[in-house]
């Protein structure tokens, strides 16, 4: 059987490209994200302390690093990790924001915090097991903040565009989409990063696309080599774990990078994006067709 993408993603309608929409631009501070410069947002799994977050800020910004990443309020899988700053941790980014002139994006976990992780930062994060949390989504999307909202552990591309729809319905237009990686049957990674979702994703929809090696991977060796192929492959942007002494730090360690490795990785990006720039012509929507229920 063979079917429109509009058919087969009929209940997302807003987030599909159309003729009337191509491309979402979101704007924050002075940035453009979608508008094709790669953007690369750097920084800490978790906000730890001053000198940790702004040593990185100040690093990763002369590197060409646009935003600032850190986690104030952190989800963990187990109940007795690092926990995050909360608010010590979201004054501690906009005191970053003032050093370093980057934007803030962190994530916020629950819809009770919504008011307050707005108040510090350029853009709320949903991440990946909140998904589906459509309180949260709610909240987020009617603060008025741009939303980074990343792909759920196994959530397909249908569900990680339901969940965009919802916050555009909420009146929220400025969604950016991130793929972090799924979890498949290998164990080698800690997830597996879904890069066909990245060029799928750009072509099906008007939103930017970011994509999150780190998480996708879970190690540092693997970061430089997924992020360029994430934007070899058409991704708007990279979210990467910078961390000044990643062995030391409380979350994600072993999944960061150091700072020289990311001002290393950046020369390596803006090169494949130089070369990719010209190659992902205008999408094919709205005449392409999907083959719904192929052999493998
Ligand atoms: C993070 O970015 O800090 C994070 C926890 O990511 P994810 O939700 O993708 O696991
Ligand atoms: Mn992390």
């Amino acid at each position: 059987m063979c079917v429109s993408w509009q058919e087969r993603f009929a209940d997302t309608p807003d987030v599909l490209a159309s003729a009337a929409c191509r491309q979402t631009v979101v704007d924050v501070l002075d940035l453009k994200i979608g508008a094709g410069e790669c953007i690369a947002m750097a920084g800490p799994c978790s906000v730890e302390t001053e000198f940790q977050l702004i040593a990185t800020a100040l690093h990763v910004r002369r590197s060409g690093a646009r935003v600032l990443r850190g986690g104030a309020f952190k989800p963990r899988s187990s109940p007795y990790a690092f926990q995050g700053l909360g608010l010590e941790g979201l004054k501690l980014l906009a005191r970053a924001r003032e050093e370093s002139g980057l934007a803030i994006v962190t994530e916020v976990l629950s819809e009770c915090d919504v008011s307050l992780v707005a108040e510090y930062a350029d853009i709320l994060q949903i991440g990946a097991r909140n998904m589906e949390n459509y309180a949260l989504l709610e909240a987020a999307a009617r603060s008025g903040r741009p939303i980074l909202l990343k792909r759920g552990l196994v959530a397909t591309i249908a569900d990680l565009l339901r969940s965009a729809q919802l916050i555009l319905n909420f009146g929220n237009p400025n969604v950016m989409l991130c793929e972090r990686g799924i979890r498949t049957y290998e164990t080698a990674t800690r997830n597996t990063c879904d890069i066909t979702a990245i060029p799928v994703l750009n072509e099906l929809t008007h939103l930017p696309v970011i994509v999150d090696p780190s998480h996708a991977t879970g190690k540092r060796w693997l970061i430089k080599p997924m992020s360029l192929a994430g934007v070899a492959a058409g991704a708007d942007g990279i979210m990467v774990e910078v961390h000044p002494r990643p062995d030391e730090a409380l979350s994600d360690g072993e999944q960061s990078i150091t700072i020289a490795q990311f001002t290393d990785m950046m020369a390596g990006l803006r090169a494949v994006h130089d070369q990719v720039g010209d190659l992902h012509g205008d999408p094919v929507l709205p005449n392409a067709v999907l083959k719904v229920g192929g052999g493998r």
